[in-house]
């Protein structure tokens, strides 16, 4: 193995700390915290990890964290209506609807209604909109750890060539975007796209978000490629990423491993968005 292991464990620790400095500045300017309020429907036993995880981080931070649990049978028009209430609320800052939602709702509806201003997922089309755009948007947190993690370790990452492999709103969409802001050439792969490794041998940066475990094999790779692995894949063997990690780790010239890469950074970021957003719906600046 000769790649260089990055570690997003570190990263996103120190993070969450940078956030947490300027949060004493906020509320001596505005006489409160920032608020991220996170809407938790059903029992889903990963979503319930994931939600309080965030709380605890959140208030680690200093921030508030609103927590709002809904029962798995709430109608639509309930959840709308709580959406609707945030979206009042001066002293929430972020709203999250942690995904998936049960079958019998309607996640596009819900993520529509969220004030864009608010939606530190970035998921609204507003923000994927500006995002596309170059105007200030509210950025995906994934695809933004992982662009924080690329920047740490490459510098400039402008010419630099790079495939996005996965198309989703979540990650690989938002992904491209913020390569090809950063002037990268970017390629963006899918279930379709013939010869895979036909590009990946070009590609000085690899993002793979694809769901399926260990898919990219090293000998794919340009010999001392950037690899960021975005996959959580539970299998027999534990928790794996989208990549082989032991074949890629010996072509690659880094590499983020799984567990403790791009995962940590997710809501590190999601913490950094509710700051940004604290600070833009106040007229407050933040010089990050
Ligand atoms: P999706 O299932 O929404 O998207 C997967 C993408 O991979 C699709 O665009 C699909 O193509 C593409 N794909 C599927 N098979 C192939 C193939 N054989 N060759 C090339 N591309 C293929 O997943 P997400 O984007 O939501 O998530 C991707 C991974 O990242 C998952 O493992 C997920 O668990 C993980 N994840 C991790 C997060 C974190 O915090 N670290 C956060 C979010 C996700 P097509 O569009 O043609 O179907």
């Amino acid at each position: 193995m000769s790649a260089r292991i990055i570690d997003g464990k570190a990263f996103a620790a120190d993070l969450r700390e940078r956030v947490a400095s300027h949060v004493p500045a906020f509320r001596e300017r505005t006489g409160r915290s920032p608020g991220l309020a996170v809407v938790l429907v059903g029992e889903d036993p990963a979503s319930a990890v994931y939600v309080r995880n965030k709380g605890k981080m959140t208030r680690a931070a200093g921030m508030e964290s609103i927590e709002h649990r809904l029962d798995a049978k709430v109608e639509q028009d309930e959840l709308n209506a709580l959406v609707d209430r945030l979206n009042a609320d001066p002293t929430v800052d972020g709203i999250l609807v942690q995904l998936p939602l049960p079958p019998h709702l309607d996640a596009d509806e819900v993520i529509l209604r969220i004030d864009p201003d608010k939606d530190v997922d970035g998921f609204h089309p507003v923000n994927a909109g500006r995002l596309a755009s170059g105007l200030p948007a509210m950025v995906p947190c994934t695809p933004l750890g992982c662009l924080m993690l690329l920047e740490d370790e490459l510098g400039d990452l402008s010419g630099k060539d790079a495939v996005v492999i996965g198309r989703s709103n979540i990650v690989g969409k938002p992904m491209a975007a913020l390569l090809t802001a950063k002037s990268c050439t970017v390629t963006v792969a899918h279930s379709r796209t013939r010869n895979l490794p036909h590009y990946l041998k070009h590609a000085d940066i690899v993002v793979a978000a694809v769901g399926r475990p260990q898919f990219v094999h090293g000998e794919w790779l340009k010999p001392g490629a950037t690899v960021i692995d975005v996959g959580i894949n539970r299998t027999e063997d534990g928790l794996v990423g989208d990549v082989d990690f032991d074949s890629a780790a010996s072509m690659a010239g880094a590499i983020t491993p799984v567990p403790g890469g791009v995962g940590p950074m997710t809501i590190a970021v999601l913490l950094r968005n509710t700051l940004v957003a604290a600070h833009r719906r106040e007229g407050v600046p933040l010089d990050e």
